[in-house]
């Protein structure tokens, strides 16, 4: 019997992380019989440098360019903004668009936040007198303070640093915890090595001051000191009357009473607002956990975002939920295209990029609402979408677009269907 195994590539690659990204790309063309035009396409880093991307993570090989459009008509405390949004789904940058223009007339978005501040939280275990415990870390505050300061004198410096404290008494499967929460504003960055590295330092003073053990020391991404809020009024003449105001409301009572429904409906905020956290070279999965848990906060998964008809008949949309998001730190100062997308935003701060992005996933919430409510969210996706059947097909060019009308006119936006209708638009133009 032959034996597949013995021939079969091996992951286990040693020093795999010590090669240059050419030598890399040679051993995984290898593993995957990779052709040249294959490593060639690895090898073309685009606008990233294969030697900044070595530097943002580990055993690069590559990059994978997304696409970076950019969301008009957004108005947003009284000043107009251009939004960058990086994303692969299509409608996503359409949604905030249409959005705008038909909140534009109305004044737009206004928007605030609640702070700048991180959580950063420390595990104790083995304090049998977990309450006494708990006072006697209350009781060093000052010291707290202190030794969270000396970690960061840059925070310090532009106003930043530790802001507050706070010790809970958690019951758990493994016996009773004494979680430490170490409250810090990072100012312009999104915070986690700064207050990872306080809580590291604080973590063995609590043992020492407790008789307990300390475990871990890492940040929450529940950051609910750190909430970024945008509310907008869209004019029922602008939306399209009672009946569109009617639709967008039942949708989101049926999203707030339902997390099935709730988890469609808050991914959809999120479309937006993830797409500009990426482009902007913020940490997507930092700001999602956030959402999410915020979205579960009342012990039920509910929506983020809140719709109202105002006294006059208008449709009034607001949206509250954690934003870790920087200015400095992680790929923000790096990436040759987050600071060019932070340029086009013309925000000078965390806090006004935060509220952008608020504003931004609010504005995502009516589109996605309102297509549901009215045509069905499929319109406005399958022409985009038709395109990129097309495209698979084997579509070039001009025969992009007059397949996808095809597909779209037949109401078929299938690959099969596509491959067809390109063999028959080739032999028509002979
Ligand atoms: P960082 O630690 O590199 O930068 C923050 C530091 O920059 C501050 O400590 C401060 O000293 C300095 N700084 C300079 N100018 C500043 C200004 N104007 N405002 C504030 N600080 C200024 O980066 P970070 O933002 O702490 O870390 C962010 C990255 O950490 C994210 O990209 C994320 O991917 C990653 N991360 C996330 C998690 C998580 O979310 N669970 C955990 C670990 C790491």
């Amino acid at each position: 019997m032959e034996n597949t195994t013995a021939s079969a590539p091996s992951s286990r690659i040693g020093g795999f992380h010590k090669l240059g990204v050419a030598e890399r790309i040679e051993r995984v063309a290898a593993f995957a019989g990779l052709d040249e035009a294959e490593r060639q396409h690895l090898a073309d880093t685009g606008n990233l440098s294969a030697e900044l991307a070595d530097r943002l993570i580990e055993n690069v090989v590559g990059t994978l360019n997304i696409p970076l459009g950019i969301a008009t008509n957004m108005k947003i405390d009284g000043r107009d903004r251009l939004i960058p949004m990086a994303t692969e789904e299509s409608s996503v940058v359409a949604a905030v668009c249409n959005a705008a223009r038909q909140s534009y007339d109305g004044g737009g978005f206004v928007t605030s936040m609640s702070g700048a501040c991180m959580i950063a939280q420390i595990q104790l275990t083995g304090v049998p007198d977990a309450e006494n415990a708990r006072l006697q870390i209350l009781e060093r505050r000052a010291d707290i303070q202190a030794l969270c300061d000396e970690c960061d004198p840059i925070l310090l410096k532009i106003g930043g640093g530790f802001r507050d404290l706070e010790v809970r008494v958690l019951p758990t499967r493994g016996g009773v915890m004494v979680i430490t929460q170490l409250i810090v504003d990072t100012r312009d960055a999104m915070g986690a090595n700064a207050v990872n590295t306080m809580a590291e330092k604080i973590g063995p003073r609590i043992a020492e001051w407790t008789g307990g053990k300390t475990h871990l020391h890492i940040l929450s991404n529940l950051a609910d000191r750190r909430l970024a809020r945008a509310r907008c009024v869209w004019p029922l003449a602008a939306i399209g009357g009672e009946a569109v105001r009617d639709g967008i409301l039942s949708a989101y009572h049926f999203a707030d009473a339902d997390p099935y429904r709730a988890a469609t409906h808050n991914k959809g905020i999120m479309n937006g607002i993830s797409a500009v956290v990426l482009a902007t070279g913020n940490d997507t999965r930092a700001v999602e956990a956030g959402a999410h848990a915020w979205a579960a906060r009342r012990g039920h998964y509910g929506s983020l975002t809140h719709w109202e008809a105002t006294a006059s008949g208008d449709l009034a949309g607001s949206i509250e939920l954690p934003m870790a998001v920087g200015l400095v730190g992680g790929a923000t100062k790096l990436h040759p295209t987050a600071k060019l997308a932070l340029k086009v935003l013309g925000v000078q701060t965390a806090e006004e990029l935060a509220r952008t992005i608020a504003a931004v996933g609010l504005a995502q919430n009516f589109s996605a609402l309102k297509a549901l409510a009215t045509t069905g969210i499929q319109r406005g996706h399958m022409a985009l979408h038709a395109q990129n059947i097309a495209m698979m097909a084997g579509a070039l060019g001009d025969e992009v677009q007059q397949l996808a009308r095809v597909l779209v006119d037949k109401r078929l936006v299938r690959l099969d269907v596509a491959e067809a209708e390109l063999q028959r638009l080739r032999a028509a133009q002979g």
